[in-house]
């Protein structure tokens, strides 16, 4: 039913130097569910010696050729969508509807990034002299390092790893160790589809050895992250001390401004489904909700129903809606949140306690009359709790929207062009939907700005990173 997980290394999957584990615990029950290997010093040298072997040989793969191995790794994902979803339900806690979306959206994601990959062209640039040609070239940029959280366990990797093969670099993957075996997954439909040994790696170990050890090796040219902004500030420092490139994708503190002429139903039904996907546990999550007061009452009232509506249960039960929270770190997190939230002075409409003592289930929450100084304001809660706040006026709530160093995501509900305008040019983030929950196709950017971090994930913008650019000037003589 659920598979102990191995390291991937030089083309195959092998246990720990030492046979050291880590135990898998599933969120829905609390119990162990299976192993991860703990890779040693030892397991990532051999690690990084590989994907140096393995960047000498894809680096001069055709792009086509990598599209077509690519194309092959999608198809696989999508034959194993099923079994996929249900080990990441089983360790992470979601529906089994939305793994079963994020897996099938991988395939998506995989087959965009191998389109894109063939079209990394460089430039000719008209000479000062007739005898000379002055060439642009793109290349990869060499093996890549990164390491992505539990949240996504599939997505967060898929993104960084098919711009990694798309440009010709190779990459080794610290994947997360509590939801460790749908990601392995992800990474056997590659090797099946035949990716040449090297070009893939995939470790799991203890979080700050593993990424201080890959993040100062000199092999190792780009570092990518996902996670928390602290964490992501400690691992851009250190990628800076020894000048490597880096993405960060970080946290977020995403406000939803619902204008005075917005359709309430339909900012409720987006926001709302945004709000208690993956059980808030999404860096995009809407968090703040700020809302004109002529609006307000309704809009909460409604949120309550929607969230009432939840079915909270099993993720690989019949019907779920809203899984278990991902560890038992985020129960107490959530609970805490709460309590601070009712002490300055906030009122639960719904929800706000843990259900049961099993698991890690949590009662999808709706805070009203939230002051601006409760933690739930200005710390990112990543979790199924959303904080209403009235505003009196357009700029007001831009401010508000703007007033956290977090700037991930933005949302907005409103009918009118002139209020469109001037949330598009005004708010502070690096994604932003209006009228529509969130839509992460890979063909539009992915990033935040700010202390959400810097980069993009989608795009065109999402390959250069990958890619170092070499100006070649040739004299006929
Ligand atoms: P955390 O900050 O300890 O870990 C977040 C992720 O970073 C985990 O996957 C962890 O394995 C990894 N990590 C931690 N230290 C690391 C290190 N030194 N080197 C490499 N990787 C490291 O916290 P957590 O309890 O796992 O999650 C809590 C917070 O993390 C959340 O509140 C949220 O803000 C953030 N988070 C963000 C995302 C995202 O999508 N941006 C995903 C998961 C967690």
């Amino acid at each position: 039913m659920y598979n102990d997980t191995r390291l991937f290394i030089n083309g195959e999957w092998c246990d720990a130097t030492g046979g050291a584990t880590l135990d898998v615990v599933g969120p829905a029950t609390g119990d162990k569910i299976g192993t991860v290997a703990r890779a040693s010093i030892k397991d990532l040298e051999r690690a990084v010696t590989s994907s140096v072997e393995g960047f000498a040989k894809w680096r001069k793969v055709p792009a086509i050729e990598r599209a077509n191995l690519m194309r092959m790794a999608a198809g696989l994902v999508r034959e194993r969508a099923d079994s996929i979803a249900r080990l990441m339900t089983q360790e992470q806690g979601k529906p089994l509807a939305e793994a079963k979306v994020e897996v099938l959206s991988a395939a998506d994601i995989i087959e965009w990034f191998a389109d894109e990959g063939r079209r990394v062209y460089g430039r000719l640039v008209p000479p000062r002299s007739l005898n000379a040609q002055q060439s642009v070239m793109k290349e990869p940029v060499g093996p890549v390092a990164a390491f992505t959280p539990w949240n996504f366990p599939v997505n967060q990797v898929v993104r960084k790893l098919s711009a990694a093969l798309a440009t010709g670099c190779s990459f080794i993957v610290k994947a997360p160790e509590e939801t460790p075996a749908s990601p392995a997954e992800l990474i056997r439909a590659f090797a099946d589809a035949g990716v040449p040994s090297g070009v893939l790696g995939l470790v799991f170990g203890e979080p700050s050895e593993v990424s201080d050890y890959l993040i100062r090796h000199p092999s190792i040219r780009k570092v990518t992250f996902t996670g928390s902004t602290a964490v992501g500030k400690q691992l851009a420092g250190l990628a800076g001390r020894h000048m490597k490139r880096a993405t960060m994708e970080l946290g977020g503190h995403a406000p939803v401004i619902v204008a005075e002429d917005a359709d309430v139903e339909l900012a409720v039904k987006a926001s709302g489904g945004a709000k208690f996907r993956n059980a808030g546990q999404v860096c995009i999550s809407p968090t703040r909700f700020l809302v004109h007061k002529s609006v307000c009452d309704a809009f909460a009232q409604a949120l309550v129903r929607h969230a009432e509506d939840l079915k909270v249960g099993d993720g690989l039960a019949d019907g779920t809606t809203l899984g278990p929270l991902a560890n038992a770190r985020r129960i107490a997190a959530m609970t805490s949140v709460v309590e601070n939230a009712l002490e300055s002075g906030a009122t639960v409409a719904t929800g706000g306690a843990r259900i049961g003592t099993i698991g890690n289930f949590f009662a999808p929450t709706v805070l009203t009359n939230v002051p601006l100084e409760a933690s739930v304001f200005n710390n990112e809660p990543f979790g199924p709790i959303a904080a209403i706040r009235c505003f009196d006026s357009l700029d007001e709530a831009i401010a508000e929207a703007n007033r956290l160093p977090y700037g991930l995501a933005g949302y907005a509900f409103t009918k009118s062009f002139r209020n469109v305008h001037l949330l598009s040019h005004s708010l502070e983030v690096g994604m932003l939907w209006i009228n529509q929950p969130a839509t992460a196709w890979p063909e539009m950017p992915f990033g935040g700005v700010k202390d959400s971090g810097y980069g993009s994930e989608g795009g065109p913008e999402a390959l250069e990173p990958y890619l170092v650019t070499k100006s070649v000037t040739v004299l006929a003589t």
